[in-house]
């Protein structure tokens, strides 16, 4: 895998597939001086990537995408094996997207020595909302942020606000650890009927597909609850998961309103505070947040672009 020749020069994109593809790419840029933004996904882009990578075009003259499964960051019996991949078909997206140079690193490259002995511990933070039923992604998550920083050293990253608690994660890491990253949260892209996108969206049956926008619906309306002067955290919250249960055909894994840096649990909702949760719609897991009583709305895909619901 190292040979030079691994970096492929898809229609215009430098497909980087190894480290030393990478470290030359990443000479050449900095040679012409260019500043570099860098976007890290999981690949089976959709817009909410998408969205992120604009973002990244208006900070740095060169956005470097990555795409890799990260094994460390998925528990025992979860999707890690059938998660989506579609190689071909992302870099035909983000090339659309003026992405130049995309990192798409098999497990064997990204940790060369087999997996990583020392681990970034997400601290108390990491081990609320999601991190209780997944107490080993966020681990996951930061060491592989931790290495491709190390490995590209962006000016900029950028993040998305779905995983608010990731970007919160991420953030802190930055600061604790005196990383020289400015770390951006790009705002959260929805279907025009409001489902967050999700690469795992795609695993929805046209069934759960109808009921996984209610999950959205049941937030906007505690948000819209918030503004008409309900402000108690546990009516709130008590309210959405009612409302989601009684629906059927999802379980709700947890509702929270908390403090949009500290993550810590609100008693009382404030404006800024982060209204997140987690359900269940049959086998898959989806995660969604609003922002309370802040005005800008999240946007909406229209309803024509829905060739993948992904
Ligand atoms: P993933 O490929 O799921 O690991 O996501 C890669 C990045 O895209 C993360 O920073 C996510 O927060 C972000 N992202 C995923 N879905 C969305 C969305 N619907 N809107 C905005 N950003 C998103």
């Amino acid at each position: 895998m190292s040979d030079p020749s691994e970096s492929v020069r898809v229609e215009g994109v430098h497909l980087l597939r190894d480290r030393v593809a990478l470290q030359e790419a990443l000479a050449e840029l900095r040679e012409g001086g260019d500043s570099l933004a860098l976007v890290p996904t999981m690949g089976y882009l959709h817009e909410g990537h998408l969205s992120l990578v604009d973002q990244a075009h208006g900070s740095a003259d060169t956005v470097l995408l990555t795409i890799f499964v990260n094994p460390l960051q998925f528990g025992e019996g979860e999707d890690l094996e059938h998660y989506p991949t579609d190689l071909e078909g992302d870099v035909r997206k983000a090339r659309a997207r003026g992405v130049t140079h995309i990192f798409a690193p098999p497990v064997s490259e990204m940790y060369p020595d087999g997996p990583p002995v020392i681990r970034v511990d997400p601290g108390p933070m990491g081990k609320r909302l999601c991190g209780i039923s997944r107490p080993h992604h966020f681990p996951g998550v930061l060491t592989v942020v931790a290495r491709l920083f190390a490995l590209i050293r962006p000016d900029v990253a950028v993040f998305g606000r779905k995983d608010y608690q990731q970007a919160v994660l991420i953030r802190q890491m930055v600061r604790d650890l005196a990383l020289d990253v400015d770390v951006q949260v790009g705002p959260l892209v929805r279907e025009h009927d409001g489902l967050a996108l999700s690469s795992r969206n795609v695993y929805l049956s046209p069934i759960q597909r109808e009921v996984a926008p209610r999950f959205q619906a049941e937030l906007a309306r505690a948000a819209s609850d918030f503004l008409g002067g309900m402000t108690e955290a546990r009516h709130l919250v008590s309210g959405v998961r009612d409302r989601l249960e009684r629906g059927g055909g999802m379980r709700v894994e947890y509702i929270e309103v908390v403090h949009p840096e500290t993550l810590l649990p609100m008693e009382t909702a404030r404006v800024g505070a982060v209204l997140a949760g987690a359900v269940h719609i049959g086998s898959t897991r989806l995660i969604d947040n609003v922002l309370l009583g802040v005005r800008d709305e999240d946007p909406r895909l229209p309803p024509s672009d829905r060739s993948r619901r992904a």
